[in-house]
C-alpha cells in the first residue's frame, strides 16, 4: 500500500506540472506529454496493487477503448474540440457512477446494518460510505445525462436554442432537494437501499437534462467546462469510496481546473456563472437583418484591399471563429510572412474567448508555427490599434463589436472587446452579413473606416496574397 501511494503521488506531481505548462502555447505540449505520464504510472500502479480478478477483460477493455479514442481523437475537426470534450467528461462521470454502483451493490448489506465497510485492510464509517457512494453516484449520473444533452445540441442533434418550461427552476430545485436528501438516507440507511439507489440513478440523470436544456447555443463551452468540472468531483468521490487516493488526487485536480476554466470563460464574455446556468441567453436575436439594412456596407475586391496594405507600415491581424472554420491559418501566416518582407510591422491581436474554446486562436495559429512572440493579448494590444493603419478581421465578429462598450441592451454589453475601430483601416473578411455566435448583427461593419472584404478567408487571403504579389 505504501509504494502504491508513493507512486500515486507522483503522478500527482506530474499532473500538477502538466497543468501548469498547459497554461502556455509554448509548453503546453510537454505539459501534455507530462500529464500522460502521469496518468500512465497511477493505471499500472492501479493494476499492480489491486487485486485484479481477471486481466484479460481488462486488458481487452483498455485496447477497445483506446482504439476508438485514437481514431476519433485524429479524425476530429477542431471546431468539433467542444463536443469531444463533452463526450469525454460524459464517458468520465458514467464510469465513475458505475464503479461506485458496483462498489455499492457489493456492500449494501453491511451499509442497511450499520457495519463497517472492508476496503482491503482499512475499515470505512458506513456512515460515511453511504453519503459518499451516493453522492458518487449523484453527480457521476448528472455529468453523464448533462454531457450528451451538451454534446446532442452542440452536434445539432437537439435544438441549440435554450429550452425553457414553465416552473423548471422550480422542478430543478426539487430535484436537486430530493437528490440531497436521498444521500442523506443513503448514509442514515433509513430506507430501502436498493429503491434508494434506483431513485437517485433517475433523478438525477433527469436532473443533468434539465439543468442543460435551457442552455443556449453561445454558452454551451461555458457548461462543458462546468461538467468537466463536476466529472472531476465525480471520480474524487468515488476515490473516496473505494479509498484510492490516486483517482482522490486527479479527481480533485479534473474538479479544480474545470472550476477555474469555467470561472476565466464566464469572465471573458463579462457573465456571471449563475447567469449562463439560468439565464437562458445564447439564441439567435431577432432583428439582425433588420440592422444590417440601416448600415452603410463598403464591399471591396482583393485587389482593392492589396493596395490598402501595401500602403500601411503596421498591421494587425484578428483572428475569430471563421478563421478556424476555413482552416485558413497557414494562408493568413503567408499573407503575414510576405507584409513583414515588405517591411511592415505584423501582429495578431487574441481576445480570450475569440472562436469556440479557450485558447482556440493560440492553438489554430501555433499549428501554422506563427511566432509566440505576435500573438498578443487584449490588454496589452488594445493600445496598439490607435497608430495601427489596417486592422484586418478574420473571421471574428463579437469580439470585435463595439456596441459591447456602450449598448447597454446589448446581450455582449461589457464583454471586453478588441478595439480594432480605433485603426485607420479595418478590413473584415467574413462570408456574408449573417450574425457571429451571439445572434447579433455589428455596428462595426457600417463604420467609415470599416471594408468589408467577403468570401470564405482560405480562398480571400490566397487571392489577397497573388494580388500583393502582383503589385
Ligand atoms: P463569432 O462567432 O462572433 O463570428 C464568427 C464569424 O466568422 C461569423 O460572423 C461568420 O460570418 C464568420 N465565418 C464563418 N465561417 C467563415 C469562413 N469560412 N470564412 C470567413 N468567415 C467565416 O466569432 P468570434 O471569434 O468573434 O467570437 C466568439 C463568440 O463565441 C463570442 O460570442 C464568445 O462569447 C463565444 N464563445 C466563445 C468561447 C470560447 O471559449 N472561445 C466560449 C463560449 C462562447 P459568416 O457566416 O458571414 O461568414
Amino acid at each position: 500500500m505504501e509504494y502504491t501511494n508513493i507512486f500515486y503521488v507522483l503522478a500527482g506531481v506530474l499532473f500538477i506540472l502538466g497543468l501548469k505548462k498547459l497554461s502556455h502555447p509554448k509548453t503546453a505540449r510537454t505539459g501534455n506529454m507530462l500529464a500522460s505520464v502521469g496518468m500512465l504510472i497511477a493505471i499500472v500502479i492501479t493494476l499492480l496493487a489491486a487485486e485484479v480478478i481477471d486481466f484479460k477483460l481488462i486488458f481487452i477493455g483498455m485496447i477497445i477503448g483506446a482504439i476508438i479514442g485514437g481514431i476519433v481523437a485524429i479524425k476530429v475537426e477542431m471546431t468539433s474540440m467542444p463536443q469531444m470534450v463533452a463526450i469525454f467528461n460524459g464517458f468520465g462521470g458514467g464510469a465513475s457512477a458505475l464503479v461506485a454502483a458496483a462498489d455499492f451493490i457489493k456492500n449494501a448489506e453491511n451499509l442497511a446494518n450499520g457495519l463497517p465497510i472492508l476496503v482491503g485492510s482499512f475499515e470505512i464509517n458506513p456512515i460515511f460510505y453511504g453519503g459518499v457512494v451516493a453522492f458518487s453516484i449523484f453527480v457521476g449520473t448528472l455529468t453523464f445525462t448533462g454531457s450528451f444533452v451538451a454534446f446532442g445540441k452542440l452536434q445539432g442533434f437537439i435544438s441549440g436554442q435554450p429550452i425553457v418550461f414553465f416552473g423548471q427552476q422550480i422542478l430543478n430545485a426539487l430535484l436537486a432537494l430530493a437528490l440531497l436528501s436521498g444521500v442523506v438516507m443513503m448514509a442514515m440507511a433509513n430506507y430501502d437501499l436498493h429503491t434508494l439507489f434506483i431513485g437517485i440513478v433517475i433523478i438525477s440523470a433527469l436532473l443533468g437534462i434539465l439543468l442543460t436544456i435551457p442552455i443556449g447555443g453561445a454558452d454551451m463551452p461555458v457548461v462543458i467546462s462546468l461538467l468537466n468540472s463536476y466529472s472531476g468531483v465525480a471520480a474524487a468521490a468515488t476515490g473516496f469510496v473505494l479509498l484510492n487516493q490516486g483517482l482522490i488526487i486527479s479527481g480533485a485536480l479534473v474538479g479544480a481546473s474545470g472550476l477555474i476554466l469555467t470561472n476565466i470563460m464566464c469572465k471573458g464574455m463579462n457573465r456571471s456563472l449563475a447567469n449562463v446556468i439560468f439565464a437562458a441567453v445564447g439564441g439567435e436575436v431577432e432583428g439582425a437583418a433588420a440592422a444590417t439594412q440601416k448600415m452603410n456596407i463598403k464591399s471591396y475586391s482583393t485587389e482593392e484591399a492589396a493596395m490598402i496594405f501595401d500602403a500601411a507600415d503596421k498591421v494587425i491581424i484578428v483572428p475569430g471563429y471563421g478563421l478556424a472554420v476555413a482552416q485558413a491559418q497557414h494562408a493568413v501566416r503567408e499573407v503575414a510572412d510576405y507584409l513583414e518582407g515588405l517591411g511592415k510591422t505584423v501582429l495578431y491581436a487574441i481576445h480570450p474567448v475569440a472562436g469556440r474554446m479557450p485558447g482556440h486562436m493560440n492553438v489554430l495559429l501555433a499549428e501554422a508555427n506563427v511566432p509566440y512572440e505576435l500573438l498578443k493579448d487584449l490588454d496589452e494590444i488594445n493600445p496598439e490599434f490607435e497608430d495601427c493603419d489596417v486592422a484586418l478581421v478574420l473571421g471574428a465578429n463579437d469580439v470585435v463589436n463595439p456596441a459591447a462598450r456602450h449598448d447597454t441592451a446589448s446581450p455582449i454589453y461589457g464583454m471586453p472587446i478588441l478595439n480594432v475601430d480605433k485603426s485607420r483601416t479595418v478590413i473584415i473578411n467574413k462570408r456574408t452579413m449573417n450574425p457571429g455566435f451571439a445572434g447579433i448583427q455589428n455596428e462595426l461593419f457600417g463604420f467609415d473606416n470599416s471594408i468589408m472584404v467577403f468570401g470564405d478567408a482560405k480562398s480571400m487571403l490566397t487571392e489577397l496574397l497573388a494580388d500583393l504579389k502582383d503589385l
